[in-house]
């Protein structure tokens, strides 16, 4: 790994954006912010659950806040809360407000299953949350209930409603999109948005660990696209998303877009970095080597080595990830840890 030569803090933080070794600057921090989940979704933990940390072993909110101004003086100027699921953490207004605070940080988003919504959305607003993502794989809800192994589907509908409402527009519809299981669905998601502000998210099935992943399972972009052609033309979108293929249709209050991580690779313009609810920084997804901060974030550990250590977490990353196949098979943390 290549060691990183420090400024002395702060001139280390602010002259150096947050490269890797193949020159991408990351400028989007997600932030898991508890590995606990209201829901059970089969295709993102495993079906004996996962062992739970103790709250110890979880960022305190003021440990989280310090990482993330860290982060933000050496570039990044978006933050993503997500979790397992980020609105069940206590108090999770309050941390939002707190980030709001950081100078220089442009965007708060969370993605959320929508199933405490409806009592949060405004709060979350008024605390200066930006953007909003909801997770609904399915529109029917016997087989939310499959999905999940929870009766929670009411509850997520009248969430999106609840968000609309309190102003997150567009509001941001992620379905990951899973070879006979939910793929007849394409055109009911895409009539779910023709009158509603929202951005529906087509996302390709991604292997984990333990989350009964086969090739078999992906329903390619290409066909997904295809499938919604055959009754609506999709214009494209020239927006500055790296990682989504975004369309609209005319005539509907929302878009279509298209996340193709297993078929359409994005590393080459990947600016993103996750700090795990335990304090580890992961600089891929699709990759399982961590820097862990939070015993140092507890001993005295000044700025300055905690700048050097997630400069080393950068360096970590790697150009691209491996191949399908050793995915399944990789000791990787299962996706509802890590957050998506
Ligand atoms: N609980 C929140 C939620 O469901 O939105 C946030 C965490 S969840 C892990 C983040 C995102 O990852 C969700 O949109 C979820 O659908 C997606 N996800 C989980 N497992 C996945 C998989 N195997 N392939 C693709 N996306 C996945
Ligand atoms: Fe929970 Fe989100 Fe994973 Fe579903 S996708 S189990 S809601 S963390």
């Amino acid at each position: 790994m290549a060691a990183t030569n420090l400024l002395p803090y702060p001139a280390a933080t602010a002259l150096h954006p947050l490269m890797d070794r193949f020159g991408r600057r990351h400028t989007y921090l997600r932030i898991s912010v508890t590995d606990r989940c209201n829901l059970r979704c089969v295709y993102c933990m495993p079906p004996q659950g996962i062992e739970w940390k103790a709250r110890a072993q979880i960022l305190s909110f003021e440990e989280i806040v310090r990482v993330a101004r860290l982060f933000v003086e050496m570039g990044v100027d978006k933050i993503r809360l997500t979790g397992g699921e980020p609105t069940i953490r206590h108090n999770i207004t309050r941390l939002v407000e707190q980030l709001a605070a950081l100078p220089g940080l442009k965007t708060i988003a969370m993605t959320t299953n929508g199933v405490l919504l409806m009592e949060k959305a405004r709060a979350l607003k008024s605390a200066g949350l930006t953007r909003l993502n909801v997770s609904l794989d399915t529109l029917r809800k016997e087989r939310f209930e499959k999905i999940t192994l929870r009766t929670k589907f009411d509850h997520v509908m009248a969430g999106i409603e609840a968000a609309l409402d309190a102003g997150f527009q567009p509001l941001k519809l992620n379905v990951v999109a899973m070879k006979d299981f939910n793929d007849d669905e394409l055109l009911d998601f895409v009539e779910f948005v023709r009158n509603r502000p929202i951005n529906v998210r087509f996302i390709e099935f991604m292997p984990f660990k333990g989350n009964g992943w086969k090739p078999t399972g992906i329903v390619p972009f290409a066909d997904m696209k295809r499938t919604i052609e055959e009754r609506y033309s999709l214009l494209p979108l020239e927006t500055s998303a790296a990682v989504a293929k975004d369309f609209s249709i005319k005539g509907f209050a929302g878009t279509v877009s298209f996340i193709s991580p297993m078929t359409a690779e994005f590393c080459e313009f990947c600016t993103r970095l996750r700090l795990i609810a335990d304090g580890s920084i992961k600089s891929c997804l699709l990759f399982p080597s961590e820097v862990n901060l939070r015993d140092a974030l507890r001993d005295g550990t000044d700025d300055c080595e905690l700048v050097e250590m997630i400069r080393n977490a950068v360096q970590l990353k790697m150009e691209g990830h491996s191949a399908m196949a050793e995915l399944t098979t990789m000791d990787n943390r299962h996706m509802v840890e890590m957050g998506g």
